[in-house]
C-alpha cells in the first residue's frame, strides 16, 4: 500500500489580503491537489508568475503550475457566471485547464438574486459591513435557510425550476419587505446564469471522496482558505466578517474530509496589518503613515481595487490565530514592503479603557475600537531584501523583527516572502 499522502491547509491570519495566493503557488509547485474551502468570489488571490499578473477569485492559486487538480469544496459558493469568465480568461492565457478543475456537487450556486440583496442589505444597514457586494453573504443565508440550489441540482430540471422559484419568491418577498421591486431582468439573469450549468455538470465531484482517494494514493493536498481569521463568522471581529467560517477547522468541514486528515496548517501573516471594509483596526496608522504605507505596499483590493487600511503588526491578533487555527508553521509576506521605514512597531498587548493590559484578542468587537495597543519599538534595516533567498542573507534587524514575530505570535516561521515573484521566497528549516 503506498504511504498516506500529506494534506496542508493555508489559512489567511489577519484581516485577508495576506498574501495567501502567492503563498500557495509557492507551495502548489510540490502539492498534487489544490481545493478551496470556503468564500466565493469575494476573494481576490494575485499572483505573479515572471511578467504575468493572474487575479484568481474561485479557482485555487495553484492553477498556474502545470497538470494540478484544483478543486472547489463544498464549502465555497459559487459564482457560475464568473466562474467560467475566470476559467476561460484563464484557458484564453495559455492555461491549460482540460480534466483539472474540479466543482464539488455539494457546492451551492450564488445566483443574480444574491447580488441583489446583497445590495438591498447593504443600502439598508444601520451599520455597514462594507462588503463587496458580490452575493456571497445572502447566498450562505439561502444555504443556512435551506433554500440553497446546489451543483447536485444542475442534474434534475425539475427540481431545479422548482428549487430556484422558491429562492426567488423568498427574494422578491424580502424586497417588497422594504418597498422594493425585484429587478425586471431577474428570471432572465438567472436563466442566463443556469444556462451553464450543464457545462458546470461537466466539472462535477464529490470533494471529500476524490481527496481521500488521493491522500491514500500518497499524493499531496493544499486546502487554500479565503479572506483571514479576523474575518471569520465565528473567530472574527463580528458582525464586521465574511459569511462563512475561514479558520482551519473549516478546511475539513468544506471539502468533505475529517480534521484528522489534516497534517498541518500554516498561517499566512503579513509583516504588518491592513483591511479593507469596515470595523476596528487596532493597530492602524495615523493618516501620513497610513497613505505611505498603502503606497509602498500597493494595498488596493484585488477584487474591488477599494484602498485598504494599514497598521503595524498586531501579535495579538497572529497570536489568537495560532491558536484558533492550530497553526503548525507561519509564513510571513510582504517583508520587503518594510525595508525602507527607520523604525517599526509590533503591538505586544492591548490596554483597555479601564487601564488594564490584556494579551488576548477581545470577543467584544466594539471594545476592539476602544482600546489602545502596547507597542514595542524595533529598528528598521533600511537595506533591499528582495533580492535575498537564504535566511543568513537577510539584514540582521529583518532577523530580529522577523524573531520577534514568531516569538509573540507562538509559531515558527517556515517561509518569507520578499516580492511579488515565485523566486523571491526564503523557505527556513
Ligand atoms: P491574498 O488574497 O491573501 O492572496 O492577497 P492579495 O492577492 O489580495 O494581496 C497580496 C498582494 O501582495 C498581491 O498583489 C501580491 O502579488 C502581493 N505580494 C504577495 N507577497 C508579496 C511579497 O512578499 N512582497 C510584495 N511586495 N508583494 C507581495
Amino acid at each position: 500500500m503506498p504511504e498516506q499522502g500529506r494534506c496542508t491547509v493555508v489559512v489567511g491570519c489577519q484581516w485577508g489580503d495576506e498574501g495567501k495566493g502567492k503563498i500557495v503557488d509557492v507551495l502548489a509547485e510540490n502539492v498534487d491537489v489544490v481545493a478551496r474551502y470556503q468564500g466565493g468570489a469575494n476573494a481576490g488571490h494575485t499572483v505573479t508568475v515572471t511578467d504575468d499578473e493572474f487575479i484568481l477569485h474561485q479557482i485555487p492559486s495553484g492553477i498556474l503550475h502545470d497538470g494540478k487538480r484544483c478543486l472547489l469544496g463544498n464549502g465555497v459558493v459559487l459564482d457560475i457566471q464568473r466562474f467560467f469568465e475566470e476559467y476561460d480568461a484563464l484557458r484564453a492565457r495559455g492555461i491549460e485547464l482540460e480534466g483539472r478543475v474540479g466543482v464539488s456537487l455539494r457546492a451551492h450556486l450564488l445566483l443574480p438574486h444574491h447580488r441583489v440583496l446583497d445590495q438591498m442589505a447593504e443600502d439598508s444597514a444601520a451599520e455597514k459591513i462594507g462588503t463587496t457586494g458580490r452575493g456571497i453573504g445572502p447566498a450562505y443565508e439561502d444555504k443556512a435557510g435551506r433554500r440553497g440550489v446546489r451543483v447536485a441540482d444542475l442534474g434534475n430540471p425539475e427540481r431545479l425550476a422548482k428549487r430556484v422559484a422558491e429562492a426567488l419568491e423568498h427574494t422578491r418577498r424580502r424586497l417588497e419587505h422594504v418597498r422594493r421591486a425585484p429587478p425586471p431582468d431577474l428570471q432572465a439573469a438567472t436563466a442566463a446564469a443556469l444556462s451553464l450549468g450543464e457545462r458546470l455538470l461537466g466539472l462535477a465531484t464529490d470533494t471529500g471522496p476524490e481527496i481521500t482517494r488521493a491522500l491514500q494514493d500518497g499524493r499531496r493536498v493544499l486546502l487554500e482558505g479565503a479572506q483571514g481569521t479576523a474575518l471569520d463568522l465565528d473567530h472574527g471581529t463580528y458582525p464586521f466578517v465574511t459569511s462563512s467560517n475561514t479558520t482551519a477547522a473549516a478546511a475539513a468541514t468544506g471539502v468533505g474530509v475529517g480534521p484528522t486528515a489534516i497534517d498541518a496548517v500554516v498561517g499566512v501573516v503579513k509583516a504588518y496589518t491592513t483591511r479593507v471594509g469596515e470595523g476596528p483596526l487596532p493597530t492602524a496608522l495615523e493618516p501620513v503613515m497610513d497613505e505611505k504605507l498603502r503606497r509602498l505596499g500597493g494595498e488596493f483590493g484585488a477584487t474591488t481595487g477599494r484602498p485598504r487600511r494599514c497598521g503595524w503588526f498586531d501579535s495579538v491578533l497572529t497570536r489568537f490565530a495560532a491558536q484558533v487555527n492550530g497553526l503548525t508553521g507561519v509564513a510571513v509576506t510582504k517583508l520587503d514592503v518594510l525595508d525602507t521605514l527607520p523604525e517599526l512597531q509590533v503591538a505586544t498587548a492591548y490596554r483597555l479603557p479601564d487601564g488594564s493590559v490584556t494579551e488576548s484578542f477581545p470577543a467584544d468587537t466594539w471594545a476592539l475600537s476602544k482600546l489602545e495597543p502596547v507597542y514595542e519599538c524595533m529598528p528598521g534595516w533600511e537595506e533591499p531584501t528582495s533580492g535575498v533567498r537564504r535566511l543568513e542573507d537577510l539584514p540582521k534587524r529583518a532577523r530580529a523583527y522577523l524573531d520577534r514575530i514568531e516569538e509573540l505570535t507562538a509559531a515558527p516561521v517556515e517561509w518569507v516572502s520578499v516580492g511579488t515573484q515565485r523566486s523571491q521566497i526564503i523557505p527556513i528549516g
